[in-house]
C-alpha cells in the first residue's frame, strides 16, 4: 500500500530538481482506525432512555405481532433497502429496524422481548448489539446497491493523507511553474469493484469470527494475566476472508490494484514557503474508505542573491568607496530575467549599512500577481586599507578639512600616548561572556566546597 511519487518534469529550466524521486510508505489499516471502529459503534449504540413496551419493534417492521420469520424478512429487505443512509435514508430509522429485525428474527430474543420488553433484553445481551451495517450485510451478501464504496456508514474510515514536501526555487515562486509527478497508487479493482471476489460475498473470516480483532491472552504470573487485543493477522483487521476459489483473479483478492497517473503540480506565483498544494482523494484507495488527499508542502530553496521575507525581496550590494561617494551604476538581474538598472542619484552619498527599496520589484502577490512588494538593497561600502600620505594630502585638498585640535601643545605633552588595535568585536564579547560564566562556575564551585568543608569540620 504505497503511494510512489516521482518527478518527471518542470516547465522551467531553471534549477531542475532532479532529486525529486520520493517514494512514501504509508501503513495499512492499523490498530487505531480498527479500535476507532469500535468506539463509533459504541456511539451508535449509546441509546438513549425509550418507552420500554413489548410492541415497537413490530411497529417499526410494520408486522403484527404473531408475524412468522418470512413475513420479518420480507419486512425488514423492503424497510432496510429504503431506509439505507446510502440511498438517503435517516440512519436512526435505518439502526431501529437492524435492532428490531435483530431481536425478532432470533426465537429466543424474541420471546424475552415479548415477555419483559426491550429493557431486559438490553440487559440480557450486555449492551452489545450488532452493528446495523453488518446485519444488513449479512441479510444481502453484501451490498444490494451494486458494490462501489458507500458514502457513509461506521466503515467510511478516511484514509491516510499523503503529505510530499515540494523543493522549489525562487524563480519558480516568482514565475510560477508547474510540475508533472508521476503517481504511482493503489486503486479499487474495477473488476470487482474492490470486493476482492467474483461473487461479490465475503466470508467471516475464521480466525477472528469476523470481528477483525483477536483476543490474545498473556500469563505474566501464577495468577495474573494481561489480555490484549489486536488487529486479526488473517483478515488484517478487515474480519472478512475470500475462498481461494472465489477470489477476482485481476487483484488475486486484494481489493486493490496498482495505477499510473501524472499529476500537473501547478505552483502559481508568488506562493509562499510552507504553502500547501492539495489533490484530493489523490492517496491510495481502499475498500470502504474515504480515499485521502496527496499535499504537497512547497519548500523554497535559498537564493544566492535575494533573500525573501513575504513578498518583500532582499539583495546585497558592495560599493568601493569612490562608488558611494561620487555615484554608482549597476545592473542587477532579476528572477525572471529582466535586467534592472540601479543608480544613485546625482550628487547623492550612500552610507555603510545603508538600504535603499525600489517599489514593485518584489515578489508578486499570491493570486493578485500584479500586485508586488519591494525590492530592498542593503549597501556594504568597501573602505580601502590604507592611504599614501600623496592620497591623504589630495583628500584633504577636496574633503571638509580635519577637526582642528582644540589642545595646545603644553597640554597635548601632558597626555599619555595610546595604541589602537583591530578587534572583531562579536568575537570579542562572545570571548567575554564565556570568561564571565566561567568566573560564576568557578565562584559557585568554591562555596560548595566551603560548605563541604564546614560539614566535615563539625563532624
Ligand atoms: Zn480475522
Ligand atoms: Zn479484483
Amino acid at each position: 500500500m504505497d503511494v510512489k511519487l516521482h518527478y518527471i518534469s518542470s516547465t522551467t529550466t531553471a534549477d531542475l530538481n532532479r532529486d525529486l524521486a520520493v517514494v512514501v510508505g504509508k501503513g495499512k489499516l492499523g490498530f487505531s482506525s480498527v479500535r476507532n471502529r469500535s468506539e463509533e459503534r459504541r456511539k451508535m449504540f449509546g441509546r438513549g432512555p425509550k418507552k420500554s413496551d413489548n410492541t415497537r419493534y413490530y411497529e417499526i417492521l410494520g408486522v403484527s405481532k404473531n408475524a412468522s420469520q418470512e413475513d420479518l424478512k420480507k419486512a425488514y429487505r423492503k424497510a432496510a433497502i429504503k431506509n439505507h443512509p446510502d440511498k438517503g435514508g435517516d440512519p436512526e430509522k435505518f439502526k431501529e429496524l437492524s435492532q428490531a429485525y435483530e431481536v425478532l428474527s432470533d426465537p429466543e430474543k424474541r420471546d424475552i422481548y415479548d415477555q419483559y420488553g426491550e429493557d431486559a433484553l438490553k440487559e440480557g445481551m450486555g449492551g452489545a448489539a450488532h452493528d446495523p451495517f453488518d446485519i444488513f450485510q449479512s441479510f444481502f451478501g453484501g451490498s444490494p446497491f451494486g458494490g462501489g464504496v458507500s458514502s457513509r456508514g461506521r466503515r467510511q474510515r478516511r484514509g491516510e493523507d499523503v503529505i510530499q514536501p515540494l523543493k522549489v526555487s525562487l524563480e519558480e515562486l516568482y514565475n510560477g511553474t508547474s510540475k508533472k509527478l508521476s503517481l504511482s497508487r493503489n486503486v479499487l479493482c474495477s473488476k470487482c469493484k474492490g470486493k476482492g471476489s467474483k461473487s461479490g460475498a465475503a466470508m467471516k473470516c475464521p480466525g477472528c469470527q469476523g470481528s477483525g480483532m483477536k483476543i490474545s491472552i498473556r500469563h505474566l504470573g501464577p495468577s495474573m494475566i494481561q489480555q490484549m487485543q489486536q488487529p486479526c493477522n488473517d483478515c488484517k483487521g478487515t474480519g472478512e476472508t475470500i475462498s481461494d476459489k472465489d477470489r477476482c483473479p485481476q487483484c488475486k483478492g486484494e481489493k486493490v490494484v496498482q495505477d499510473k497517473k501524472v499529476l500537473d503540480v501547478l505552483v502559481e506565483k508568488g506562493m509562499q514557503n510552507g504553502q500547501k498544494i492539495t489533490f484530493p482523494g489523490e492517496a491510495d484507495e481502499a475498500p470502504d474508505c474515504i480515499t485521502g488527499d496527496i499535499v504537497f508542502v512547497l519548500q523554497q530553496k535559498d537564493h544566492s542573491k535575494f533573500k525573501r521575507k513575504g513578498d518583500d525581496l532582499f539583495v546585497e550590494h558592495t560599493l568601493s568607496l569612490t562608488e558611494a561617494l561620487c555615484g554608482f551604476q549597476f545592473v542587477l538581474t532579476h528572477l525572471d530575467g529582466r535586467q534592472l538598472l540601479i543608480k544613485s542619484n546625482p550628487g547623492e552619498v550612500v552610507k555603510p549599512d545603508q538600504f535603499k527599496a525600489i517599489n514593485d520589484e518584489g515578489m508578486p502577490m499570491y493570486q493578485k500577481s500584479f500586485l508586488r512588494g519591494k525590492l530592498y538593497i542593503h549597501f556594504t561600502v568597501d573602505f580601502p586599507d590604507s592611504l599614501t600620505p600623496e592620497q591623504c594630502k589630495a583628500l584633504e585638498g577636496i574633503l571638509p578639512l580635519r577637526t582642528p585640535s582644540q589642545l595646545t601643545d603644553m597640554e597635548l605633552d601632558e597626555c599619555e600616548e595610546t595604541t589602537l588595535y583591530d578587534v572583531n568585536i562579536d568575537e570579542e564579547m562572545k570571548r567575554k561572556q564565556a570568561q564571565q560564566a566561567q568566573e560564576a562556575y568557578e565562584e559557585d564551585e568554591e562555596m560548595h566546597g566551603g560548605a563541604q568543608r564546614v560539614q566535615c569540620a563539625q563532624q
